[in-house]
């Protein structure tokens, strides 16, 4: 018998419903928590918020940029360095699991937790996601991959149903999740909060049990979001396995206020909140009026205990971790810089050492961390954009211009932090002080989330004047731009350069003057599209964001993102994939080798400019005969390539799995018969050669 079997045997069955749902830890550290079974030498289980960094109550821990930064990197081995930094922080306070990563389709441009999301596009998200994921994994921390499934807003986030095409989820909504199980051997799934036609996704049988459990043959645990368990008897048995948190309130001194005398409406408190555990009391009810099979409880604690044996939990050799290393503190930093994008230039940047600049910005002098929720860390160290820009500026004079803009929380009921009153904020000055400097550097920032959507995708607080403003004044202009997804740029045209740093974690100012002097090539590209306003997205009316009666409609289908603007023929902004270096790129013709299923691309890129830079060659597929309705073109493949001057390499892009491959509803999966274009080039839209390839 192995280890995990006799346990499940000789656990008593009090024990087994003791494993499958949380309660207070005692050390008010984890975020969730499974007490141990001494008798059987079971030692509790931790769990702690991710992802963007470990979330110890009351600790410190590295501030990673937010996970579309990352994304933005382009860089899966990045991503996995994350993971493993994340995972000795985790061991370093002895918790055992990370709720994260986020993997769900950055579908709404709005939405409150994009930034702690990856991409719009699946193919992305889930290579990212899976570098991730292995890394925390390859240092002995459970990793969760959440939110299953099409959980994509926070209006209304406890009750929306997501009506969708089972085409779409295939395609689009269930992609990374299927990698983070195949590819990533992910310890733990979350079900999100949200329902999907018609069903909760904590008793989404179909959804659990046939697809996750069944088809990707997912042999971990599935745990609920916390107060996301919708029923016993449903949740039972239709394949959640833990229930979280159970029979605790760990948030309860983590809100500022009263959720009912709150009178900020817009954040929503999850129901259920301070109610005992479903899978408690009522669990057990349930299996001996003969609702649940007593054997169904015992799979969920196979399925805990078989994860945690795996992770060497019942063996004394875990590491001890290491917390706010040296490497922790570099790797930070240099994923802000390789998720930084440059957006546009006229060649204004990179700045020479001896400018002098005017930083401008309402919230200038502190560090971009985060959003707001669960993902919310408190580093030890951080680097604001005027401390960066004063360490490599002869002269930096700093000016709010307006009120600084609130940072709202989940946790923040009674409103958000906003400092209204500020009475150092000044348009005039911030005016005067463009004038006076060679370069105005103005750095705004959105205001986002857990618990809410952005109302709309306008930047807060008057800064789209403070920008126009001083453009109007300065010589030249530099835009910092520290949001959470796509914002509307009304003065796009006036300025000279944008930077897109979203939000940059500890390292922000730090990695941002690096950027701005040029000691590094911005390494970015857009993992989303930047529209022009809200209406460029599929998500444009009421039906389909934030829905009506509960029910948000998915009928763009599998035209999420770049997809939608390039059937609709709008023009983007910024498309996707999009992002300048300091030097420039040329490409050769590319070429196609296919044995079988394995499908490279090889292309030519030589180093044209004076830099030595980054460039991602990006490979999208377009089908030539369509058999049925299809985007014009997906991403495929892609790699990074790190280039010196005049330096020429061949940069090869193994096709991915499904990439030539569409979901038929009744057939399956697919792949046509018939000849499809590869596009090789910068972006979606800036295509530098094409190869051709029959299946
Ligand atoms: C979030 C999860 C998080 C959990 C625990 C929930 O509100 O949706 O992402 O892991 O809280 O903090």
């Amino acid at each position: 018998m192995t280890r995990v079997a006799s346990l499940v045997d000789e656990l008593t069955f009090d024990e087994k419903l003791e494993l499958i749902h949380g309660t207070a830890d005692p050390d008010g550290m984890a975020t969730g928590y499974i007490p141990p079974i001494e008798r059987l030498d079971i030692p509790p289980l931790r769990f702690v918020d991710g992802p963007l960094g470990v979330r110890v109550e009351g600790e410190s821990a590295t501030a990673f940029p937010a996970s579309i930064a990352l994304a933005a990197s382009w860089n899966p081995d990045l991503a996995h360095k994350q993971g493993m930094a994340m995972a000795r922080e985790a061991r370093a306070y002895g918790q055992d699991v990370l709720l994260a990563p986020g993997m769900n389709i950055i579908r709404v441009p709005h939405g409150g937790r994009n930034f702690e999301f990856y991409s719009e596009e699946p193919l992305l998200s889930s290579r990212v996601g899976v570098g991730y994921i292995e890394g925390m994994q390859s240092a002995g921390v459970i990793a969760v991959v959440k939110h299953y499934v099409a959980n994509n807003q926070e209006t209304n986030r406890y009750a929306v149903n997501a009506e969708i095409s089972e085409r779409a989820l295939r395609e689009i909504y269930l992609p990374p999740f299927r990698a983070a199980v195949e590819e990533a051997n992910v310890g733990s799934v979350m079900p999100g909060y949200n329902r999907v036609n018609g069903t909760h996704m904590s008793d989404h049988e179909f959804l659990l049990s046939d697809v996750l459990k069944g088809e990707y043959d997912f042999d971990g645990f599935v745990v609920s979001d916390w107060w996301g368990t919708e029923s016993t008897v449903g949740a039972a048995t239709a394949g959640l396995d833990v229930e979280m948190p159970g029979d605790t309130d760990p948030y309860d001194d983590l809100f500022s206020g009263d959720a009912d005398d709150s009178d900020d409406s817009s954040i929503e408190l999850p129901r259920g909140m301070g109610e005992s555990a479903l899978f408690g009391e009522p669990l057990r009810e349930a299996v001996g009026n003969g609702d649940v099979d007593e054997a169904t409880i015992d799979e969920k604690v196979r399925r805990l205990l078989r994860t945690r044996d795996r992770f060497g939990h019942f063996d004394d050799e875990r590491s001890d971790g290491a917390l706010d290393t040296p490497e922790h503190r570099r790797l930070a930093r240099r994923i802000a810089v390789e998720g930084t994008v440059l957006l546009q230039n006229n060649g204004v940047l990179p700045l020479d050492d001896d400018t002098t600049v005017a930083l401008v910005g309402p919230n200038a002098d502190t560090a971009k961390l985060g959003g707001g929720g669960s993902s919310e860390v408190s580093p030890f160290t951080r680097t604001s954009p005027l401390n960066g820009l004063r360490e490599h500026a002869t002269e930096v004079l700093f000016e709010r211009g307006v009120p600084p803009i609130a940072e709202s929380s989940l946790f923040d009921t009674a409103g958000s932090n906003s400092n209204e009153s500020d009475s150092d904020a000044s348009l005039d000055a911030a005016v005067t002080a463009a004038e006076t400097a060679d370069c105005a550097v103005v750095v705004v920032q959105d205001d986002a989330t857990e618990g809410t959507d952005r109302e709309d995708l306008r930047l807060p607080g008057g800064q789209d004047e403070l920008v126009a403003r001083v453009a109007d004044a300065a010589d030249r202009t530099v835009v910092v731009l520290r949001s959470s997804g796509p914002v509307e740029l009304p003065w796009a045209e006036d300025v000279d350069a944008i930077v897109a740093s979203w939000y940059a974690g500890q390292a922000d100012g730090d990695a941002l003057a690096a950027v701005l002097y040029g000691d590094v090539d911005p390494g970015g590209r857009l993992p989303v599209t930047f529209g022009r306003s809200a209406a460029d997205y599929p998500t444009g009316d009421e039906a389909a964001f934030p829905g009506i009666d509960d029910e948000a409609r998915y009928d763009e289908g599998i035209f999420v993102g770049y997809r939608y603007f390039d059937r609709e023929g709008t023009e983007p902004r910024y498309p996707f994939g999009h992002g300048l270096s300091y030097t420039t790129f040329e490409y050769g013709e590319p070429t196609v080798e296919r044995d079988g299923d394995h499908i490279e691309l090889t292309v030519p890129v030589r180093n044209t400019g004076k830099r030595r830079g980054s460039e991602i060659v990006q490979v999208y597929v377009h089908e030539d005969d369509l058999a049925l309705p299809r985007p014009d073109r997906e991403l495929c493949g892609f790699t990074k390539l790190r280039l010196d001057p005049g330096e020429r390499r061949h940069a090869s892009v193994t096709l991915d799995r499904d990439a030539l491959a569409y979901y038929d509803e009744d057939d399956g999966w697919t792949v046509p018969v018939g000849s499809f274009t590869l596009l090789v080039g910068r972006s979606s839209r800036d295509v530098r050669g094409t190869a051709t390839v029959e299946m």
